[in-house]
């Protein structure tokens, strides 16, 4: 690959993946709009319909940076009348401080922001009942880690839920989806951000990332029961879920 991460450390990734986010913080939403032309959006609404949190729900959103999650979980539980809390934990201050300005103008207030790593969770066992992650599991170092410390995490009963960049399994639709991001991705964050390189990042780790049934399988290995997944957008995109008992 470009940038041989395959032969770097683990600890050289974390912070690779850092200096990444670090810095296209700023510029995080506009160039999701852009590249998705929009449906990150909807893709993170039908995610939270999926959710459908019960009443009570306590949440984690781990990668919750931006706050996109937390903000449709508390307009869920808002318009179906329901108690709920949310936490957002996130590796990187920059991404939590884009998260809480946002916050401050949209005028959620009960949102907890902690930072800290999916692979070692600063939360005691059985805390939460649903626990999710979007666009995020994807930079984590080691996956296999960030699923047992959401085990850890959840009650017994507790849902995990990922939404993830997957992969196209229609052969002609992903070859015009592999052309379009490597070649127009990199160029608009070059353009829009000036940053080829942190964008090139982005689309590798995407194409490295494991097929919708090999990740169900790690969810599995983890300790969840009754892991699911659907496509979304021909499998740009797959929500991933499972229980913990
Ligand atoms: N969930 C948000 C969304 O859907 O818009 C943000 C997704 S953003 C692509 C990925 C986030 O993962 C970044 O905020 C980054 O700081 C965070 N991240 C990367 N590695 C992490 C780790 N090991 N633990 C927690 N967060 C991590």
């Amino acid at each position: 690959t470009h940038f041989g991460f395959e032969t770097v450390k683990e600890s050289e990734k974390t912070r690779k993946v850092c200096e990444v986010f670090h810095r296209v913080a700023d510029t995080y939403d506009l160039m999701n709009d852009t590249m998705s032309a929009g449906i990150h959006r909807v893709w993170k609404d039908v995610f939270m319909e999926r959710l459908s949190p019960p009443p009570g729900t306590k949440l984690l959103d781990v990668a919750g940076g931006t706050g996109d999650i937390a903000f449709r979980f508390v307009n869920y539980m808002k318009n179906s009348g329901h108690p709920g809390t949310v936490t957002v934990c996130d590796i990187n201050p920059d991404m939590l401080r884009v998260g809480q300005d946002r916050a401050r103008k949209k005028n959620y207030t009960d949102i907890d922001w902690v930072e800290g790593n999916a692979e070692t969770l600063p939360f005691p066992d059985n805390s939460f009942s649903a626990y999710t992650i979007a666009f995020g599991i994807r930079n984590v170092t080691r996956i296999d880690l960030a699923l047992k410390e959401a085990w850890r995490v959840l009650k017994p009963g507790g849902r995990f839920m990922c939404l993830e960049f997957s992969h196209v399994e229609n052969e002609a639709l992903r070859w015009v989806y592999d052309k379009y991001s490597f070649q127009m991705i990199p160029a608009m964050g070059q353009v829009i951000a000036g940053d080829w390189k942190s964008y090139q990042y982005l689309v590798e780790s995407i194409r490295k990332f494991p097929v919708q049934e090999t990740f169900a399988g790690m969810i599995e290995s983890a300790g969840f029961w009754s892991v699911q997944y659907e496509n979304l957008t021909f499998g740009v995109v797959a929500i991933h879920s499972g229980f913990k008992l």
